[in-house]
Parts: C-alpha cells; sequence; structure tokens
C-alpha cells in the first residue's frame, strides 16, 4: 500500500444528518453515497465520495452511544480520521507497539462490513484514529 492514499474517511459528529447533509451537498455537488445505521454504535452515518478521502457524518440514534457522548461534551465536530489498513489485527499490534491503547471492545464490524478498530485519542496525539480494512 505504499503511495497509497491512507485517509479512508473523515468523521464528523453532527446533531442531525437532516440539518446537516444539505451543507455538504452544497458544497460538494453531490447527494450521500450511503446512508447507513450502525447499531452496533448506535449511530446513523452518511457517506460523501467513494473510495478514499471520504467525509462520513454521524448522528446518534442511542442516547449512549459514543457519538451522543461526544456531542454532549464537545459539541458537533470532528470526531475521527479514519486510516485504511491491510490487516486491523497486524495494524493493532504494531499501534499497541507504539504505546498507543486499543478502544474496548477491540476489532468490530464497522460501517460497511468493514472490520474496524479505534485507537484511543489520549495515545494517539489527541486524535482518536479508526483503522479499518480495505472494504471486502
Ligand atoms: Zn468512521
Amino acid at each position: 500500500m505504499r503511495g497509497v492514499p491512507k485517509i479512508d474517511h473523515l468523521g464528523i459528529a453532527v446533531n442531525s444528518l437532516k440539518a446537516s447533509v444539505p451543507l455538504y451537498v452544497a458544497l460538494l455537488g453531490e447527494n450521500p453515497e450511503a446512508q447507513e445505521d450502525v447499531p452496533s454504535e448506535g449511530v446513523r452515518i452518511a457517506f460523501f465520495g467513494t473510495g478514499t478521502g471520504r467525509i462520513e457524518l454521524l448522528e446518534s440514534t442511542r442516547e449512549d452511544s459514543a457519538i451522543a457522548a461526544f456531542l454532549a461534551r464537545r459539541g458537533p465536530g470532528l470526531h475521527h480520521v479514519c486510516i485504511v489498513v491491510d490487516d486491523v489485527d497486524e495494524a493493532l499490534r504494531k499501534a499497541r507497539g507504539a504505546g498507543a491503547d486499543v478502544l474496548p471492545p477491540g476489532v468490530r464490524i464497522g460501517a460497511e462490513g468493514r472490520r474496524v478498530a479505534f485507537l484511543h485519542p489520549r495515545t494517539a496525539g489527541g486524535v482518536l484514529i479508526e483503522l479499518a480494512e480495505a472494504r471486502p
């Protein structure tokens, strides 16, 4: 994957997809490629674009979701940076070796049915980093 773009997407927490999507449609000139509920995370998401470098808007669907907690603490805004990896288990091993903590439960099935994991921002330079395997 040398030389290939590594930012899969930027995740932006919003209070409401309905209220937030129109600005991105205006900016990007297209409707979201996909909207999806991810019940395991308590979020509904809208993806703009295809391939790498996409924008993901995240709305909470549960009061106890991580996005609800983020919105309550910090308000809407940049929530995470997703880096695409070949093998999420291998990437976690290397990240742990470099001093990063992995958020429980570790590897999980995220949006688009992909295997993903998150690194704790406290151990990753203040940024919540999502690691996602390339789409199957
Ligand atoms: Zn994401």
